[in-house]
């Protein structure tokens, strides 16, 4: 099945709904989780997407179900999200919601990153966490299909996998039969506000009251909140990763090396990627928000490339409109589903390495390569908050690359925190403010 994109049919049409409690922008998994949770509390939720269901992030990323490696303020709401993962197919009925407890391996050849992991093993061990060293001998018993020279890697069996771009649709099913509505190709195009608090959301279709409001816009939220006078550190990097036909063999754990990353799918073939190139599109906002990124560019200035002129109508490109009201036609209704196409660069390194790495994948040939946005905050952790103003605002956003597998626990997070009832988290490290308010930029592991 080809990815996601504006020709995939619409499959969630609900008429707008005559009231609700929440408005979730943006269908992705953050948004699509939180709606589902919001929904199986009682709420009156309406999801709307301005183009497909998991179509931009949500269905392009490599499905790795990942706690190990993860910053520290992270790990407890990844391994409830873990949790959640495990129990979703039969909670929901939807067999695409099915998740492998595969494990996550990542390898390595040099010292420096093996010393890098094993200073994390302590965090691992904090939240009792399965995460292990393992031997050069251990990670060719555990991936015999890779080749290389390792020096050896890091090991979590209790990591997962799930099929991302069946999966997401399948929580916004069950969503749904709880009562969620959920409208695709349907943008909001601003938030209408009373004496400081959310009133409604006006979309291209009308407006809806509502008394809060979430926004899990991905790689467009920051440009969505600027028009609502915030200002929201986020930039966006282009990652590539592509499938290959189906290959028999057995199941194995989701690799990462800095060359090449591998995990085995439901459908049979390998989702593959690079590990070691991301491409940031120069923008207004890269300049806007520099001084912000300053110590996670330097973190990853090797495998990050500059690239100029972004594509016309990317979120914030050069000349895009920079204020809009609710009766015009927005930024978001011209690009419905941010589909950029596959790094050269990254798809030359991939099939330079398949062939040497993981001879049996290079021999079932490639099926399909694609490009994903990936929205990045400058210290790489997400927002999970209620926004410093409207009151009855909540942005959930800024996974910064690994929010597949975080995304049903924040959900469930951002619907407690929205009903106002204890959600069993410290949420300090995800504030709102962090970036504005004077406080260090301490980048987590990216
Ligand atoms: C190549 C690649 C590999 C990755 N690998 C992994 C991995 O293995 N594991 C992992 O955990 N994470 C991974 N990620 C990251 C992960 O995919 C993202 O962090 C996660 O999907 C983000 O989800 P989201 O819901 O925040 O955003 P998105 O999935 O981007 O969803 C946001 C949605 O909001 C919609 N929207 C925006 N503005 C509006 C508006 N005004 N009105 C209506 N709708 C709007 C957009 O159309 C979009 O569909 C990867 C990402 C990429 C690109």
């Amino acid at each position: 099945m080809p990815m996601i994109s504006e020709a995939t049919p619409v499959a969630f049409a609900d008429p707008l709904p005559e009231a609700a409690d929440v408005v979730v922008i943006g269908a992705g998994v953050v948004g699509v989780s939180t709606a589902y949770f919001l929904a199986r509390s009682g709420a009156r939720v309406a999801v709307f997407e301005k183009g497909r269901v998991a179509g931009e992030q949500s269905s392009r990323n490599w499905g790795w179900v990942r706690q190990q490696g993860r910053d520290p303020s992270e790990l407890p709401i990844v391994m409830e999200s873990k949790r959640i993962w495990r129990g979703l197919a039969e909670e929901t009925g939807e067999r695409d919601l099915a998740f492998t407890e595969c494990g996550c391996l990542y390898v390595a050849t040099d010292p420096e990153r093996m010393a890098r992991w094993e200073e994390w093993l302590e965090v691992a061990a904090q939240h009792q966490l399965d995460s292990r060293i393992v031997t050069p001998r251990e990670v060719e018993a555990l991936v015999p299909a890779l080749n290389g020279a390792w020096a050896g890697g890091i090991f979590t069996p209790s990591d997962g996998r799930a099929e991302p771009f069946v999966a997401v649709p399948a929580l916004a099913r069950a969503a749904r039969r709880l009562g969620a509505a959920i409208v695709e190709s349907c943008a909001v195009r601003t938030v209408e506000t009373e004496a400081g608090r959310v009133r409604a959301v006006h979309t291209e279709r009308g407006r809806l009251g509502a008394q809060a409001v979430v926004l899990a816009g991905g790689a467009w939220t920051s440009y969505f909140a600027s028009n609502l006078g915030l200002d929201l550190p986020q930039l966006t990097v282009r990652a590539t990763a592509g499938r290959t036909n189906p290959v028999a063999g057995p199941e194995m754990p989701a690799v990462y090396s800095p060359q090449l990353c591998i995990r085995r799918r439901a459908d049979g073939g390998y989702t593959v990627a690079n590990g070691d190139l991301v491409e940031h599109y120069v923008g207004p906002r890269s300049f806007r928000y520099l001084t912000k990124f300053r110590s996670l560019l330097a973190a990853s200035a090797r495998d990050l490339r500059l690239r100029l002129g972004p594509p016309r109508g990317f979120p914030g490109s050069w000349g895009g409109k920079r204020r809009w009201t609710a009766d015009e036609v927005t930024p978001f209704e011209k690009i419905r589903v941010l589909n950029p196409p596959p790094s050269e660069i990254a798809l030359r390194r991939i099939s330079a390495r398949l062939p040497v790495q993981a001879p049996r994948l290079a021999e079932a040939g490639m099926a399909e390569f694609w490009g994903g946005m990936i929205d990045v905050t400058p210290d790489a952790v997400p927002y999970i908050c209620e926004a410093p103003a409207p009151r009855g605002l909540f942005v959930g956003t800024g996974m910064s690359g690994h929010g597949f597998g975080i995304g049903p626990g924040v959900g469930r997070v951002l619907a407690d925190l929205v009903l106002g009832r204890p959600h069993g988290h410290d949420l300090e490290r995800f504030r709102f403010e962090r970036f504005t308010d004077g406080s260090a930029i301490v980048p987590g592991p990216y």
